[in-house]
């Protein structure tokens, strides 16, 4: 196992500067772990200057100040939208990847604070095994902010000119007077830059913009669930085949595991456990993305044709809603009888010849199951696609008022009494 060695980076200003000394401290003080932190600064500022000389003296830590980034911001623009800026700078990126490619020991953890989460791809790049946002503040900021691309979503006009204040998941509501003064004016572009470091914000607009370039029903969604994973030798058949298939495709790609007797990549970059050349053939017809996406945005997405699931219930719950046919790729629990149901009972998906965990699913059989739900104009093609279709439309009508699992939630609820 890796040796412990928790990454943190700091944004600009005292008030992230601190606190992630201070997390640093905390980590390496009483885990006795190995604690790099790297610091972002403004680079005009004595007291930051002196908190790492602090922080460096105390010795707890390796504390390393990175060289300061110089931008020319606009002269309206907030301080959260100068230190946004900074840590999304390509300079920032840079000497921060630079800096980890210099360790000697690897990080297993990357901590980044609120403003940093662009940085995060980094972690992955360097097959750092977790990756954390630190808020220095209470739970119903974070919810606020988390919440915000949905508040985005559903609230027209300024947040200002609400009456009422907004509902926020599991916490008190916020009222216009209460909101960070980022979010006062809408159309100004800071705005837009404090949404974009809610996190996985970003990554979901990237794939949602991706898939609104792609043709009607064209693009066949991968994806094993919230910790499904391959092995390396299956996950390299599976870029062939989806290449082979001629269809574009989304892919929910995770570092492959090492069952079925692969070794897992070593160096941990998620390219390197594709083909070589992979990425860049593919480009323009095929997306990968790494760990998560918003997977019911995307199922909800027109461009999307088909799914290549685990079968995790929920995921096909999401598929069928929508009516998207499914090649099965069964992997753990309940979900061989998923399979099972989905293609003999059901007939809304295809499945492999025997089970993937079985046996290394060759990229020939992926490139056929693929293009049988996407394309396929044979008999079990088309059946499979129209027989999704119909489940769509049946489970609107199940859902809707007066429908089947309308009424039996009142059943239920009436037996329970919680309704008369
Ligand atoms: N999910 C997601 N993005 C991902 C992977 C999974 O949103 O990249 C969601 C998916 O929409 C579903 C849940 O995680 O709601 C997975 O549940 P499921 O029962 O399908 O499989 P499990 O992960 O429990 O095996």
């Amino acid at each position: 196992m890796d040796q412990p060695h928790a990454l943190l980076v700091a944004s600009p200003g005292l008030g992230h500067l601190i606190p992630i000394l201070e997390l640093g401290n905390r980590l390496s003080s009483v885990l006795k772990i190995h604690v790099t932190i790297l610091a972002v600064t403004s680079g005009s500022s004595p007291i930051e200057t002196e908190a790492i000389r602090a922080a460096v003296a105390r010795g707890t830590c390796e504390v390393r100040e990175l060289p300061s980034i110089d931008i020319d911001h606009s002269p309206d623009a907030t301080v959260p939208t100068k230190i946004i800026e900074m840590m999304r700078a390509t300079k920032t990126k840079t000497a921060v990847q630079d800096a980890v490619k210099s360790m000697n020991r690897k990080p297993t953890v990357m901590i980044v604070d609120i403003f940093g989460t662009g940085l995060m791809s980094i972690a992955d790049d360097f097959g750092v095994n977790a990756t954390y946002v630190y808020v220095p503040s209470h739970a119903w900021f974070l919810a606020v902010v988390v919440y915000t691309p949905v508040l985005d979503r559903v609230v027209e006009g300024e947040y200002t000119d609400i009456k009422e204040p907004m509902k926020i998941p599991g916490c008190r509501p916020v009222g216009p007077d209460e909101l960070m003064e980022t979010m006062l004016d809408r159309s100004n572009p800071q705005y837009r830059e404090c949404m974009r470091s809610s996190g996985p914000t970003e990554k979901a607009d990237n794939i949602l913009e991706w898939l609104d370039k792609q043709p009607d029903k064209s693009v066949v969604f991968v994806c094993l669930g919230s910790g499904g994973t391959l092995s390396l030798e299956q996950t390299m058949e599976l870029a062939y085949g989806l290449d082979l298939s001629g269809q574009r495709f989304l892919w929910v790609l995770r570092r492959p595991t090492s069952y079925l007797g692969a070794s897992s990549s070593d160096d941990g970059q998620v390219s390197a456990c594709l083909p070589e050349g992979f990425l860049d053939g593919t480009r323009g017809v095929g997306l990968v993305v790494t760990q998560w996406a918003p997977q019911v945005e995307i199922l909800s997405h027109g461009s999307i044709g088909g799914f290549l699931s685990h079968c995790g219930w929920s995921s096909v719950l999401e598929s069928l809603t929508k009516g998207v046919p499914i090649v099965a790729w069964p992997l753990y629990a309940e979900q061989w009888m998923n399979a099972t149901l989905l293609t003999e009972d059901i007939g809304v998906a295809v499945r492999t010849s025997e089970l993937p965990s079985k046996r290394v699913i060759g990229r020939e059989e992926v490139a056929t199951l693929v293009r049988k739900i996407m394309v396929e104009e044979d008999e079990e093609g088309q059946k499979v696609r129209a027989k999704a279709e119909e489940v769509r439309a049946s489970s609107e009508r199940a859902w809707a008022q007066g429908g089947s699992s309308y009424r039996s939630l009142f059943e239920w609820a009436k037996q329970c009494r919680l309704v008369s």
